[in-house]
């Protein structure tokens, strides 16, 4: 068999060398004689390489001095609770965008908590491509509040490039499944946060970003966990942390680093994603139902024009060496995840691979 190439949504391919050096040093970190799963996390060596992570983060990313950054517990989801438990005191109707799946999630889950303005942003052209309307024309509801979005529907495969902009309202995004893979200007947002399994390192830590300004006046008569200013000054060590997951994304921030950042990141990510849809316009065999502006980088669905065959194509598709295509099941057909990890040849063999398979069945 050829080469395996993983294109799972998350959890998700992690780069090679990264889970070689896991490897490595996995019976005996940092010359502690011990596994990094068995290191106290208020051991002085593990908070020195906590400080090393943020600091790398805050390289990548460019993360202002006034933004603080947690590394917290459970996951994206955690936060569509979090956000609207901290803020209730000041924003009871606050502008949650609806862009697909994992938006309106977000927005489902604040109801809980509050009253959100749900905004459905997403199109159809006339030939039923789908696009996401220019966030010029957000009819957003009120200022003085903060906007919810997620810049990449991962289920649908859809992304916006675009960066919301409005005056006295605070830009809250859900970046679980683009964070790392372009560059983006942090000062725009009040909090951005990402789930680790898609595009960081394992999952059990979330990264929130978060600007100073936000932490005055919030409510702390809710859980202890997602209190932010709780987790603020106890560090991301209010209870222990995933020791591990933290570890595992600061190698992979490393890894970013050394490539020579997201400048770097950014520039490959747009050949993969440019070379697959390419190919998909190129054949009415697969279809791809978004509109090019709003293709995502990330996860790129598609879908087989002969439905009955998608089955035959991902029990094929597994013995060529590509694993993890099945769409979810909410939209079915494809998904081929092709997050920073995944490497240029990897799109080359499912490209191969989709040739080979349509000329057998058309
Ligand atoms: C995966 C994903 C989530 C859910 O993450 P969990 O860590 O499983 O809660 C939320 N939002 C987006 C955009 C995602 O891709």
């Amino acid at each position: 068999m050829s080469q395996i190439y993983n294109f799972n949504p998350g959890p998700a391919i992690l780069p090679q060398s990264v889970l070689l050096k896991i490897k490595k040093n996995f019976l005996n970190w940092n010359n502690s004689n011990f596994s990094i799963i068995e290191i106290s996390h208020r051991s002085q060596q593990f908070i020195e390489e906590t400080m090393q992570i943020e600091k790398n983060l805050r390289d990548i990313l460019d993360i202002p001095e006034n933004y603080n950054i947690l590394f917290c517990h459970g996951g994206a989801r955690g936060q569509f609770s979090a956000i609207p438990l901290n803020f209730v005191k000041n924003f009871i109707q606050p502008d949650y965008i609806n862009s697909g799946y994992w938006s309106l999630s977000a927005a489902e889950e604040a109801k809980k908590y509050c009253k959100p303005n749900i905004i459905d942003v997403r199109r159809l052209t006339k030939d039923k491509k789908i696009y996401i309307e220019s966030t010029k024309f957000w009819k957003i509801s009120s200022k003085n509040t903060y906007l919810h979005y997620c810049p990449n529907e991962t289920i649908e495969g859809i992304e916006i490039f675009e960066e919301p902009e409005f005056h006295n309202t605070i830009i809250i995004g859900d970046f679980s499944s683009t964070i790392l893979s372009r560059q983006i200007n942090i000062k725009k947002y009040g909090i951005i946060y990402a789930c680790a399994q898609k595009n960081i390192g394992p999952a059990g830590i979330t990264i929130v970003i978060i600007r100073n300004d936000l932490l005055f006046n919030l409510n702390n008569k809710i859980p202890s966990i997602l209190d932010y200013n709780l987790l603020i000054k106890s560090k991301s060590m209010l209870n222990t942390p995933s020791v591990f997951s933290w570890y595992v994304s600061g190698l992979v921030f490393k890894w970013i680093k050394d490539l020579g950042g997201l400048k770097i990141i950014e520039k490959n990510n747009k050949q993969k994603a440019k070379i697959l849809y390419k190919y998909l316009n190129t054949t009415s065999f697969y279809k791809n139902y978004i509109l090019p502006s709003n293709q995502s980088r990330m996860n790129v669905t598609f879908h087989l024009q002969q439905k009955n065959l998608t089955h035959t194509f991902l029990e094929q598709s597994e013995k060529y060496g590509l694993y993890g295509l099945k769409g979810h099941s909410i939209v079915g057909g494809m998904r081929a995840s092709i997050y920073n990890a995944m490497p240029i040849q990897g799109i080359k063999s499912l490209i191969k691979f989709m040739k080979f398979f349509e000329k057998k069945f058309s």
